[in-house]
């Protein structure tokens, strides 16, 4: 028999809205009249992105990649693959990917490879969530929202299985 899987709490709405606002600062101060281009790698990223940008009262841009590393599971399978007609312009843009976490690593260490050949002005990664327990390749993290513990967290664009986008706090998973 399968059991219900368990929601518990570990950042509520507004500890997520207080590590946002300190993220968008921090934005703000170093891309402020660079018309960056923020990429956003789908789909758990569309939350915090959307969140993100409209605190940044400047002129940018935005784009979204999709990656999978994952199956349907909660284990990464290493892999990542750029999806079909995503090709933004890119060379000589101040390009910030935007991510919703960084687990072992390898989707952003690949985008960030990938993107870096396109010759950007610069390339900086920011991401609300670092599960830094879980590295397995150095990735640096330019603007860093919350650090999570090892465990599966779903909620606030984080899905399990397609499900618990929508749900606007963070949780932990346990299965
Ligand atoms: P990485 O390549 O860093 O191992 O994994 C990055 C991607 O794996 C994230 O963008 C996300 O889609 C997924 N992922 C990693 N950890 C979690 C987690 O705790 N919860 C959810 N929902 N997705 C995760
Ligand atoms: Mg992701």
């Amino acid at each position: 028999m399968k059991s219900e899987p368990e929601l518990s709490v570990l950042f509520t709405r507004d500890e997520i809205a207080a590590a946002v606002s300190r993220l968008a600062a921090e934005i703000s101060r170093d891309y402020r009249g660079k018309n960056p281009l923020l990429i956003a790698v789908l789909k758990g990223s569309f939350v915090f992105l959307a969140d993100l940008i409209r605190q940044l009262d400047f002129p940018l841009e935005i784009e979204f990649v999709r990656l999978s590393s994952y199956g349907g599971g909660a284990e990464s399978s290493g892999r990542v693959r750029m999806a079909a007609g995503a090709a933004p312009r890119i060379r000589g843009r101040h390009v910030l990917v935007v991510e919703d976490i960084i687990d072992s690593g390898l989707t952003a260490a690949f985008l960030l490879d990938y993107l870096r050949r396109k010759k950007p002005a610069s390339l900086k990664l920011c991401t609300l969530t670092d599960k830094e327990a879980r590295r397995r390749i150095m990735v640096n993290i330019d603007y860093r929202g919350l650090t999570v513990p090892d465990k599966f967290i779903v909620g606030y664009g984080l899905d399990c299985d397609e499900k618990f986008r929508h749900l606007p706090d963070i949780y932990v998973l346990e299965q």
